[in-house]
């Protein structure tokens, strides 16, 4: 009896070490987290490319497991709480047409960007805004957590903050405000998918941003296999192609 609670006890220790907890990408198998609410990127869809999860970034997951031997598993949650569950171990990294941020560098590591991008305001076509110092007397609405809200912050501008891309739009398209500051890709896909909104730039006032795979901070060996595959994929073109494959999709819809 006792020799059994042993072994149980063995077996469980050994499980937390490994496969169990954030460490599993040591093992054969890659855990991300997303948060499906960003097309072309990451959305459900009836057959994705890992389960019910397709887009760009989605495709870029599967290469990278395919590249290393491992088995890659996709967890969904509210954008705010990615980096967390990262830290946490619930998770062994972050694909999430995420900014590499240097507030976000404080807290854990990033690969090679793979995307570059920059927010964009979207109006009703009638709209007068120009530039982003048109928006200082109108309703502006941004998505809790993306760098598009911490852009509107440093403006100085007061604004409400939406869970999702789609309330936000929903919001501008029923006139309750008047721009939502979003990713450029996003943006666009929104724009194609609703009547009557426009896309301004204000290159001047958005800095351009790059989307990274976040990993826990230090966990090199992690990194360095993400690294080598999307440093692999840059240069063969495949990330390009995937940009123009899933942008396309998204706009012909
Ligand atoms: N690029 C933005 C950010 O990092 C939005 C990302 C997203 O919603 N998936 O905050």
């Amino acid at each position: 009896m006792k020799k059994v609670t042993l072994m149980l006890a063995a077996v469980v220790a050994a499980c937390t070490l490994t496969a169990c907890g954030g460490d599993s990408a040591k093992g054969n198998a890659i855990t991300f987290g997303t948060n499906p609410e960003f097309p072309p990127f990451e959305y459900v869809t009836s057959n994705g490319v890992i389960g019910e999860f397709d887009g760009i970034d989605m495709a870029i997951a599967k290469k990278i497991g395919e590249d290393n031997g491992m088995e890659v598993k996709m967890e969904s949650m509210e954008f705010d709480s990615l980096l967390v569950a990262l830290q946490n171990g619930q998770i062994d990294a972050v694909i999430a047409g995420m900014t590499a941020t240097d507030e976000r560098r404080e807290t854990v590591d990033f690969s090679t960007p793979y995307y570059t991008a920059t927010q964009v305001m979207i109006v009703k076509e009638d709209s007068d805004i120009t530039t982003a110092a048109d928006m200082a007397d109108k309703k502006i609405c941004v998505i809790q957590g993306y760098t598009g809200e911490v852009c509107v912050q440093d403006m100085g501008y007061t604004y409400e903050a939406f869970k999702k891309g789609t309330e936000a739009i929903m919001e501008l398209v029923n006139g309750k405000c008047d721009v939502v500051v979003l990713d450029s890709a996003t943006a666009q896909k929104y724009v194609s998918d609703n009547e009557g909104l426009k896309i301004v730039e204000d290159a001047s006032a958005f800095e351009s941003e790059e989307y990274a795979i976040a990993v826990q901070k230090g966990n090199t060996e992690l990194l360095n296999k993400i690294n080598a595959s999307v440093e692999k994929m840059l240069a063969d073109g495949t990330i390009n192609d995937l940009a123009v494959q899933y942008t396309e999709a998204a706009t012909a819809e």
